[in-house]
């Protein structure tokens, strides 16, 4: 029989008449010869092949000639050739009537397949085993899918089992824990023994579960394919952890739901991590926020303290300003207590003065008045003498009368000063002011001293605006108490000045500062001690008087004339130099 399977295609049976179909031995004969697929051949009771066909040819690499007659264990590996394998095959097939095994084959070359070999044992009709039917089958490319398959798979699972950071696992569609691997054991704590088929509702807490929450994120990845979350679950031990899942449905490739797989991840110490990052971050903004108020804080204190320092410096100030105040208002208070004490007393005195004055003056008043009355008796007795009514006088008696009469005279010349003073004094003068010719009250004047003056043998001249034939200076006076001040200023003059001496009465033909008209009598006497120039116009003062030397004026001269003068508006006052002469000033109010 050729090595080739036969050619002829068989024609259609029902069209040709012509054909007949082989006997059925021979047909079984073509079948088996012809499958390329399979190497079917028989062997003999001992393993020896009997039969070869296309298919058996074509797997193993053996023609026909070469293989028939010899042991089948040809075509086993050496390793099952020591094991004794063949035999312990044929064995097995006489015994159970059929052996199926699958292993490595050797072909004529030498290079291995994998095969899928049944051996039949084959008996005769009375049931005697007269050989085998071995059909192989080269399962050499299948098995090398399956091998990458298996070898992929098992890389697979190695890889998931062997993920320490993950919780990776399947669960069958009700939810059943169906995988396990290390980061599962190491997350959850659990081993895979102890958590397979279990629910895996047993990784959340108890309000969760209440909740229905592990069911609804099965519906959700199971409607949508996927579900990720974020939360607590729950360790063998207890112990929560924070977990991010993420479920993924599962399914067959004829879109039934098969299970899901469930990725755990433990992200407690992350998120401890961020909750402390964050915390980190609160507490470093915080601090910033504090050192930024307290560096504000602290600048406001400066600002303040500065304020503080210059507020105590003003309070200093002003208490001291105020202690100042106070002193100075003590001072015044004292310096008015003072003033008034002072001016209390000094109208006290006044008031004690002016009634001691007038006391005075009402005693001059009446003396006077009484002295004058024997005054008067003196003079008309003496009169009577001198009028020789009580006989002729001796010339001694003569000189005694002219000594009495000097006398009464002067005492009445005093005592009518006196009383006039007095008068003054108590304000009972009255003044007739009206425009008064200074001119003409100068004239009466220096005619009433003329013999005075005469017999001292002074020089008197009297300037006066007219004369020099200038306007007339009147001034605003009574007339009689001018010249009666005018009489005592000249009468003075010519006493006070030795003889031979000059006297001058000089009305000004400026006035003064006040605007008044002045009046001067000028003297080349004897002056007037410096210490004495005020004293000089106090009553009964006189200068160098002894009591030795009396009938020598009465002292009261001045005083009379500075009141006068001041009675009428003006003043009367003095400038001297001892031994050069003295200059006496009225002023009295001009007339318009
Ligand atoms: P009396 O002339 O009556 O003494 P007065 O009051 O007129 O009184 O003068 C008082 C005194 O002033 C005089 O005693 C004299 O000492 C002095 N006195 C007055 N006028 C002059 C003068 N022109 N020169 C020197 N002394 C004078």
């Amino acid at each position: 029989m050729p090595d080739t399977p036969p050619r002829g295609t068989p024609k259609d049976g029902a069209s040709d008449a012509a054909y007949s179909p082989p006997p059925p031995d021979r047909f079984y004969q073509l079948l088996v010869e012809s499958i390329q697929d399979y190497a079917i051949f028989a062997l003999d009771r001992t393993g020896h092949i009997l039969t070869w066909s296309a298919g058996a040819a074509r797997l193993k690499g053996y023609a026909r000639t070469e293989i028939l007659g010899r042991h089948f264990s040809v075509f086993y590996p050496p390793e099952d050739l020591a094991a004794g394998k063949p035999a312990r095959e044929l064995e097995e097939a006489a015994r159970t009537g059929r052996l199926e095994d699958y292993g490595w084959r050797v072909r004529k070359d030498g290079t291995r397949f994998w095969a899928s070999v049944v051996i039949t044992a084959l008996y005769d009709e009375l049931g005697a085993l007269v050989g085998f039917a071995k059909v192989t089958r080269d399962l050499t490319e299948q098995r090398r899918e399956t091998d990458a398959l298996r070898e992929s798979e098992a890389r697979f699972r190695l890889l998931v089992e062997s993920v320490r950071d993950y919780a990776i696992f399947l669960l069958d569609p009700e939810g059943h824990v169906a995988t396990w691997n290390a980061g599962a054991e190491r997350i959850k704590g659990y081993r895979a023994e102890e958590i397979i088929g279990r629910h895996f509702s047993v990784f959340y807490p108890a309000e969760r579960i209440a909740e229905g929450f592990p069911q609804y994120e099965l519906e959700v990845a199971a409607r949508e394919g996927r579900f990720e979350d974020e939360g607590w679950r729950i360790r063998k031990d207890g112990s929560r952890f924070w977990a991010n899942v993420v479920i993924t449905a599962l399914h067959d490739p004829g879109g039934k739901l098969v299970g899901f797989a469930k990725v755990t991840r433990d992200l407690t110490e992350r998120r401890a991590a961020e909750e402390q990052a964050r915390d980190l971050a609160a507490e470093q903004a915080a601090r910033a926020e504090a050192e930024r108020r307290g560096q504000e804080l602290q600048l406001l204190s400066e600002q303040l303290e500065e304020q503080a320092i210059e507020l105590e410096q003003q309070r200093e100030e002003a208490q001291a300003l105020s202690e100042e105040l106070e002193q100075t208002n003590e001072q015044l208070q004292q310096a008015l207590t003072e003033a008034n004490d002072a001016r209390q007393s000094a109208e006290a005195a006044a008031r004690r003065a002016a009634e001691a004055s007038r006391a005075k003056s009402d005693f001059l008043a009446t003396m006077s008045h009484e002295l004058r009355t024997p005054l008067n008796a003196i003079a008309g007795y003496a009169q009577l003498l001198d009028m020789g009514l009580r006989g002729p006088l001796t010339p001694a008696q003569r000189v005694d009368l002219e000594r009495i009469q000097r006398s009464q005279s002067h005492l009445t010349t005093l005592i009518n000063e006196v009383l006039s003073y007095a008068r003054l004094e108590s304000g009972a003068i009255t003044y007739d002011i009206r425009p008064t010719l200074v001119a003409s009250a100068a004239e009466n004047a220096e005619a009433l001293v003329e013999p005075q003056r005469v017999a001292k043998g002074i020089a008197l001249e009297v300037r006066v605006p007219e004369a020099a034939g200038q306007p007339p200076i009147h001034v605003l006076a009574d007339q009689d108490k001018l010249q009666q001040i005018l009489i005592n200023l000249l009468s003075n003059a010519i006493k006070f000045t030795p003889q031979g001496g000059r006297i001058v009465l000089e009305l000004s033909t400026e006035s003064d500062a006040r605007g008044m008209a002045v009046i001067r009598v000028v003297d080349t006497g004897i002056g007037i001690p410096a210490d004495k120039l005020q004293a000089i116009f106090e009553p009964f003062v006189q200068v160098g008087r002894s009591l030795n030397s009396p009938g020598e004026g009465t002292g009261l001269g001045l005083a009379i004339s500075r009141d006068l003068a001041r009675g009428m508006g003006g003043d009367l006052t003095v400038e001297s130099e001892e031994g050069k002469g003295s200059v006496f000033t009225l002023t009295l109010p001009r007339a318009a």
